[in-house]
C-alpha cells in the first residue's frame, strides 16, 4: 500500500456503507485512518485489519457522535496513535422515513441528534485542531433538491449540515482548511435498503441518468478528491455526487 500522503484522517461512521469505503480509499490514498463507530465492534475492528492486511495503518474508535466527551476522544486517540491530522469526514447519520403529518417528532428529534448535533461536534474539533492544509469534508443527500415526501426531517437535518458546512468554512478564512459536503443521491447501503421494497429499490435505482444505485466506493472517490492534493481550490461547497440524479 501507498503511503504517499503520510497523512491522518477521521472519519466518522466507518464500520459500514460510505464511511468504510472511505476509510478503505484514503488508506490506499496512504491516510493513517481513525475508524468512527457507535456500536458495530466486528465491523469496525474488520475495517481496520482490511487496511493494516495492506500495509496501512487504522484503528477504531468507539462513541456517538452526538456526545462531545465521545468525539473528544475520537479525535485525542487519533492524535495519540498518529501524532498529527489532516482532514476529518463526519460521515455517521441516520435516516427514518417520516412523513410530517405523521408528527413523528421522535424521529426529527433522532435525526438532529445524530445528524446535526453530531456534525456540530466532530465539526467543531476538526477546526479546533486541523493546521494549515486541512480538510474537512461532512456528508449531505441529493434529496435536499427533491423535496421528496416522507423526508422531511431527514432533509431539514442535513439543510442544517450544509448550512454548518457553509459557515464554518467562512469561520476559518485565512488557515487554508477547506470545507466542503459531498451530497450523494442514492448509494446501496443498508441505511438505504432499510424499510424499501424491492420496487421501490428498482424506482430509485432509475432515478439517476446512470440507472443504477450509487457504491460507497463512488462517494469514496469523490471523498478522495477533496482531500487530496488536488482538491485544494474547491471550498465551501456541496459537490453533488449521484450519476445525475435530478
Ligand atoms: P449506514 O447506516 O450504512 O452506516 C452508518 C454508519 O454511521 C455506521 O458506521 C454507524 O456505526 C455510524 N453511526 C450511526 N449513528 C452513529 C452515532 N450516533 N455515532 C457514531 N456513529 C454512528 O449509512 P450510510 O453509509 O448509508 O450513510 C453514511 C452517510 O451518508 C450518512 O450521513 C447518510 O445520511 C449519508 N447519505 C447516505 C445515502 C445513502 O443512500 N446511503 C444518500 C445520501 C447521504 P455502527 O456500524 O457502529 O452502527
Amino acid at each position: 500500500m501507498s503511503t504517499k500522503l503520510g497523512k491522518a484522517v477521521v472519519v466518522t461512521g466507518a464500520s459500514r456503507g460510505i464511511g468504510k469505503d472511505i476509510a478503505l480509499r484514503l488508506a490506499a490514498d496512504g491516510f493513517a485512518v481513525a475508524i468512527g463507530y457507535a456500536g458495530n465492534q466486528p465491523q469496525a475492528d474488520a475495517v481496520v485489519a482490511a487496511i493494516q492486511a495492506k500495509g496501512g495503518t487504522a484503528i477504531a474508535v468507539k462513541g456517538n457522535v452526538a456526545d462531545a466527551d465521545d468525539v473528544a476522544k475520537l479525535f485525542s486517540s487519533a492524535q495519540q496513535a498518529f501524532g498529527r491530522l489532516d482532514a476529518v469526514i463526519s460521515n455517521a447519520g441516520i435516516m427514518d422515513l417520516a412523513p410530517i403529518k405523521t408528527g413523528n417528532v421522535a424521529a426529527l428529534d433522532r435525526m438532529m441528534t445524530t445528524n446535526v448535533r453530531g456534525t456540530f461536534l466532530v465539526l467543531a474539533k476538526a477546526a479546533e485542531v486541523l493546521g494549515d492544509g486541512g480538510r474537512i469534508v461532512a456528508l449531505s443527500t441529493s434529496v435536499i433538491a427533491k423535496a421528496t415526501p416522507g423526508y422531511g426531517p431527514y432533509l431539514a437535518s442535513k439543510s442544517a449540515v450544509e448550512g454548518l458546512m457553509h459557515v464554518l468554512a467562512n469561520e476559518l478564512r485565512g488557515r487554508n482548511i477547506t470545507v466542503n459536503a459531498i451530497a450523494p443521491g442514492p448509494v446501496a447501503t443498508e441505511l438505504f435498503f432499510n424499510g424499501k421494497t424491492g420496487e421501490q429499490i428498482a424506482m430509485l435505482a432509475k432515478m439517476s441518468s446512470m440507472e443504477r444505485l450509487g457504491q460507497p466506493v463512488d462517494i469514496a472517490n469523490a471523498v478522495s478528491f477533496l482531500v487530496g492534493n488536488d482538491g485544494g481550490w474547491v471550498n465551501s461547497q456541496v459537490v453533488r455526487v449521484n450519476g445525475g440524479f435530478a
